[in-house]
């Protein structure tokens, strides 16, 4: 194992935050269409936007197929446009480059064949909002609709691609239906050439897997040049779990001494799932990965919101140094200090930021 060195914040945030009354705004969520619920979601300044709902990439430890979610995909039929007057109307809604983070591929894969020319639309759509946006995915993208997909962005920075790639040894026995890791990284490749920050994801992290290929990854990001990886919890329920600790690879990872369910849900509330999925604990696990590519110069992060936050060099739109500061890195953005500075200071970088995060106080 390497050796941990990564300093993790932890404690509850300073209370004086908390005993600022005129700063306090209850903006809470705004109401979903219930027909839209399995697309489209929010969570603590952060707008989760499907393309679709399902997903044929058939991963072993994915946890959207207990939840409605099919192993084909089914396309967000609402037209786009009653989509984009939603979110104008959503005062919920922070808009703009210190809003809220539009996170798309919670519950889909946004580049699988039959759903990327609906997640380009989508783009094309939203990113008038000029609200910073996260795409992941499991599948390949080609040049043309790479291309395409960029211009319709609006500033630099404002898109961060995650491709994610668990394991490049088993990849076929836990994702049977996705592209293979190395179209993946050509894909990251695509995007970074041309500008757009771009970050491999170990999500979920699975120690006695991808802990035996952290040279592997740590080659292929210095290789192609990508620009930050992320080492991501599992989200699981008993019956995940039980599903990996059955797979002699994942087996010895998930042991009931190792590892529990936590408390933290996952960021999708579509059907229900907050309620019924915890992240695992594993232990340092995750922070050790975490430190090793720190160590090696590559910029290493725990949660996705953190990962737009160091792109952009701005305020973590979710918060993450003060409500799940056991996932704060403490990179240079210097959220707490930002934050302070901002909140008592009056410098004004992040009104509209720092007024959702306090609304979640
Ligand atoms: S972006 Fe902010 S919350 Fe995230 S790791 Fe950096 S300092 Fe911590």
């Amino acid at each position: 194992m390497v050796p941990r060195t990564t300093v993790i914040c932890s404690g509850p945030p300073p209370s004086a935050y908390k005993s600022t009354p005129n700063l306090h705004y209850m903006r809470g969520e705004p109401p979903i269409p219930p027909d839209w619920t399995h697309y489209i979601s929010t969570s603590f300044n952060r707008l989760f936007l499907n393309p679709a709902s399902g997903c044929e990439g058939k991963c072993r430890y994915c946890y959207i197929y207990d939840f409605g979610h099919g192993t084909h995909s089914k396309l967000f039929e609402t037209p786009l446009t009653d989509l984009v007057s939603w979110i104008e109307n959503a005062v919920e809604i922070i808009k703009g480059r210190n809003g809220f983070l539009f996170s798309i591929g919670s519950s889909c894969d946004p580049f699988e064949e039959a759903v990327v020319h609906k997640t380009i639309d989508l783009i094309e759509a939203i990113a008038p909002f000029e609200n910073p946006i996260q795409v992941s995915t499991k599948f390949a993208l080609g040049e043309p609709l790479v291309d395409r997909l960029c211009s319709a962005l609006r500033y630099k920075n404002q898109l961060v691609l995650f491709g994610t790639v668990t394991t490049f040894d088993h990849w076929k026995r836990f994702e049977p239906g996705t592209r293979p890791p190395d179209e993946r990284l050509d894909t990251l490749q695509r995007f970074g050439t041309r500008e757009v920050p771009t970050c491999i994801a170990i999500k979920p992290y699975l120690p006695s897997v991808a802990g035996n290929e952290l040279q592997r990854f740590l080659k292929e990001i210095k290789i192609r040049n990508i620009g930050s990886v992320l080492v991501g919890s599992l989200y699981a329920n008993q019956k995940l779990l039980k599903r990996l600790r059955s797979d002699p690879f994942s087996a010895n990872s998930f042991s009931e001494a190792d590892c529990h369910i936590g408390t933290r849900p996952p960021p999708s509330k579509t059907h229900d799932i907050q309620a019924k999925m915890g992240d695992v604990n594993l232990g340092n696990a995750a922070l050790e990965a975490i430190s090793f590519f720190s160590e090696q110069g590559v910029p290493a992060f725990h949660s996705a919101p953190c990962v737009s936050a160091y792109f952009s060099q701005t305020l973590c739109a979710t918060g993450v140094w003060r409500y799940l500061p056991h996932l704060c890195v403490k990179c240079n953005v210097s959220c707490e200090k930002r934050f302070h500075d901002q909140h008592f200071g009056g410098g004004l970088i992040f009104p509209r930021k720092v007024e959702g995060l306090l609304a979640h106080e």
